[in-house]
């Protein structure tokens, strides 16, 4: 085709959660012929890293399905059917086995890959028409316990800060967050903010990860040891007066509880835990305290832990004491994972009800049924399974049947040989997702092939409570269908799914949750956006609320500033809280996570690469981001693999006590002695090892802490 673009079309991009704007360029024939990023966008200001650059390469990827598939056993072949009727044997399958096992035999896991209107019809017919229990997101894996630390801290989720505090902070502190892999348009917006107005830039991370190489300070801090570092700093900052009592008297509660628990974690006892030596606990506590405005960031390397909901809110802790929450530069930000996770996070029903709405409590249960015109008893009265318990209730029998979206747990989930024998056990699997030969497809009976990205329209949340508007600048490939259909459709087969209204379009579905969103206590508040608003102003930051009729008046013009949400929360010292209090918590450590032993010597460490997304079902069909990062490797360090005769780009084999793995070696001093690294992209590698211990608070597996040995092949 002709590389001439003759049109572009605005759209946001679907893999990680910066938020990204993005135009797609269109030939004379209408044919997708390249990306860029759109330069009016607040976010990335015309960048994007190479995931984004090479998107339009999905449209017509390999290993996309173009219909519907069904067979009766998972290990027969496949024949191609109607939607009509893969429609209607799942729902019958689904109504026959809750008939004969209860409603909770059958289980959905979806992502936050979808679109938020997807999101919320899909909890519209998990909650209000399947009824069961047992609905849960991939979100488990990468963002409970940033959704469950930010609760038990502010009373709410949301991420109370921006990418614009980098402009105005004066201390920035990263754990377990390697942004130029992670999210490179985060990472730009750093670094331009440091070229502009140097300060300190702190990276708590066991591995000198690319953020690290730029840090000003580094801890290589033992895995798992992070609330003992914090609890070190607070001890520190206590004891020399150097907290904002102020603040703390009138904004928060538990101080003395606080103060007293961390008396136990002197830095000259903690630094045998933490492995930072006291000096550089006092030095980084002194730096952070003393900020006018210091800010927190943290991504997975806090999340997966069996600590991670208490790491969180440490986090929480170190900003409240410091008075570092709801100020310019002053914030406790968690650096999502997928595009839309914060969708999932607020519209999904996952773990609840739509709009941060709780099925624990009568008011939220009763409104969202009134507004769904069903009986609040349909609801069950609290949440079911984590995606992390689903699977072992498979095992039990518990579960008999499940549908998975756009997720790929024989890669993503822990101790994967585990989730195979689960998924084989199942009497009926349907996976819904945009490529036929996505590894769990190998065990389903009916397979709905849906839509990717801009093939379909729809919004999302990105870190910073930005929400942006993909459009749709495709038609469906072949006879795939957008996921928002799909739901739609098996709604109408249900019968509470003829009593409640399902919108036809995605705008519609998004007019529903505006609704659902007024109220004047309410954060998460949308009701003044709408799509043409979103494109207009390349995403706006909730809470946006709706204006009065004189206010829109006055803005008929929409004056950039009218289009701009509020950039952070609790700007007010009001938390989320009964007593509008945020909660200071007492976290003692307690070390729960395997430990490398003379057997198994190594903690075994996992992460990402910058051309790959999560499992690689998308990148992994992109022909430059395979050239880049084509392969599996393990990061050793020179010193620990001469000790074990191991050589540059040999292959060794893995072994945990789940399972082994076979990995080629790449010597380098990124990875202390003891530790080695494999980014987790690729099937059938060092999920095969990973024990995934859950975090009590949030049910998210310990990813980062586990023990291999090693041995030459
Ligand atoms: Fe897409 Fe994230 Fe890259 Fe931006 S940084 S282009 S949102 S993958």
């Amino acid at each position: 085709p002709s590389k001439k673009v003759e049109q572009w079309k605005y759209t946001t991009c679907n893999y990680c959660s910066t938020g990204c704007s993005i135009e797609i360029g269109l030939d004379a024939d209408k044919k997708v012929v390249t990306t860029r990023g759109h330069a009016g966008a607040d976010v990335n200001r015309g960048k994007l890293c190479i995931k984004g650059i090479l998107e339009h390469e999905l449209f017509d990827s390999p290993g996309r399905g173009s219909e519907p598939l069904i067979r009766d056993k998972h290990y027969e072949a496949f024949e191609k059917t109607s939607w009509d009727n893969a429609l209607d044997v799942t729902a019958q399958k689904i109504k026959s086995i809750q008939a004969q096992y209860g409603k909770d035999s059958f289980a959905i896991v979806s992502s936050g890959q979808l679109m938020t209107e997807e999101f919320y019809t899909l909890g519209k017919l998990a909650r209000g028409c399947i009824g069961t229990n047992n609905y849960d997101g991939n979100t488990t894996l990468c963002m409970a316990s940033a959704v469950s630390g930010y609760k038990r801290s502010f009373g709410s989720d949301g991420p109370p800060g921006c990418y614009d505090d980098f402009e105005h902070t004066h201390c920035f502190m990263a754990f377990g967050s390697n942004l130029p892999e992670q999210h490179p348009i985060i990472y730009w917006r750093l670094k331009e903010a440091l070229e502009k107005r140097k300060f300190p830039l702190i990276v708590v991370d066991p591995r000198v990860t690319m953020l690290a190489q730029f840090a000003d300070i580094h801890l290589p801090i033992t895995p798992g040891t992070d609330c003992v570092l914090i609890n070190a700093m607070m001890f520190v900052i206590i004891n020399e007066g150097l907290q904002d009592q102020s603040y703390i008297d009138a904004h928060t509660q538990g101080f003395d509880e606080v103060k007293a628990l961390v008396q136990d974690y002197d830095p000259k006892s903690a630094q045998h835990i933490c492995g930072i030596d006291e000096d550089t606990i006092r030095n980084v506590a002194r730096i952070y305290a003393k900020a006018p405005a210091a800010m927190s960031i943290w991504t997975m390397g806090i999340n997966q832990s069996t600590h991670g909901s208490d790491g969180v809110a440490n986090i929480n802790n170190l900003n409240l004491i410091t008075g570092n929450i709801g100020k310019p530069g002053g914030t406790s930000l968690s650096i999502t994972g997928q595009c839309n996770a914060m969708g999932t996070r607020e519209w999904s029903s996952c773990s609840g009800l739509p709009g941060y709405r709780y099925l624990e409590n009568a008011d939220d249960r009763q409104e969202i049924a009134d507004f769904w015109g069903i009986d609040p008893e349909f609801f069950p009265k609290k949440r079911g399974l984590a995606e992390t318990d689903i699977f072992p209730a498979i095992e039990t029998g518990e579960i008999k049947g499940m549908w998975i979206v756009a997720t790929n747990p024989m890669t993503s989930m822990p101790n994967t040989a585990r989730i195979r024998k689960a998924l084989e056990k199942l009497d009926f699997l349907v996976i819904q997702d945009v490529y036929e030969d996505v590894e769990t497809n190998q065990y389903s009976h009916v397979y709905f092939p849906a839509s990717v990205w801009a093939e379909k329209e729809g919004c999302h949340t990105n870190t910073e409570r930005r929400v942006n508007l993909i459009s749709n600048v495709l038609p469906p490939y072949a006879n795939s269908k957008p996921d928002f259909w799909i739901f739609n459709q098996v709604a109408k087969r249900f019968d509470n799914g003829k009593v409640i209204d399902f919108p036809d379009t995605p705008e519609g579905a998004f007019n529903e949750m505006k609704q659902l969103s007024k109220g004047k206590d309410r954060t998460l508040d949308i009701s003044g956006m709408t799509y043409e608003k979103l494109v207009k102003a390349k995403g706006i930051q909730w809470p946006y609320r709706e204006k009065s009729r004189e206010e829109n008046c006055e803005q008929d013009n929409e004056a950039p500033e009218s289009l701009k949400g509020d950039p952070r929360l609790y700007t007010d010292g009001k938390f989320q809280t009964k007593s509008g209090k945020a909660n200071l918590l007492p976290i003692k450590f307690f070390n729960n996570n395997e430990q490398p032993c003379q057997d198994f010597p190594f903690w075994l460490n996992s992460g990402r690469v910058v051309e790959h997304f999560h499992t690689r079902t998308r990148t992994g069909k992109i022909g430059n981001c395979n050239k880049f990062s084509p392969t599996a490797y393990m990061e050793m360090n020179p010193d620990a693999a001469n000790e074990l005769g191991i050589t540059h780009q040999s292959y060794v084999r893995l072994t945990s006590r789940r399972g082994d793995a076979v990995v080629m070696v790449q010597l380098t001093q990124r990875v202390p002695r003891n530790m080695v690294f494999i980014p987790f992209h690729f099937f059938d590698c060092v999920n095969r090892l990973t024990l995934g211990l859950l975090d009590p608070h949030s049910r998210q597996p310990a990813f980062k802490q586990c023990a291999v040995q090693i041995e030459t092949v």
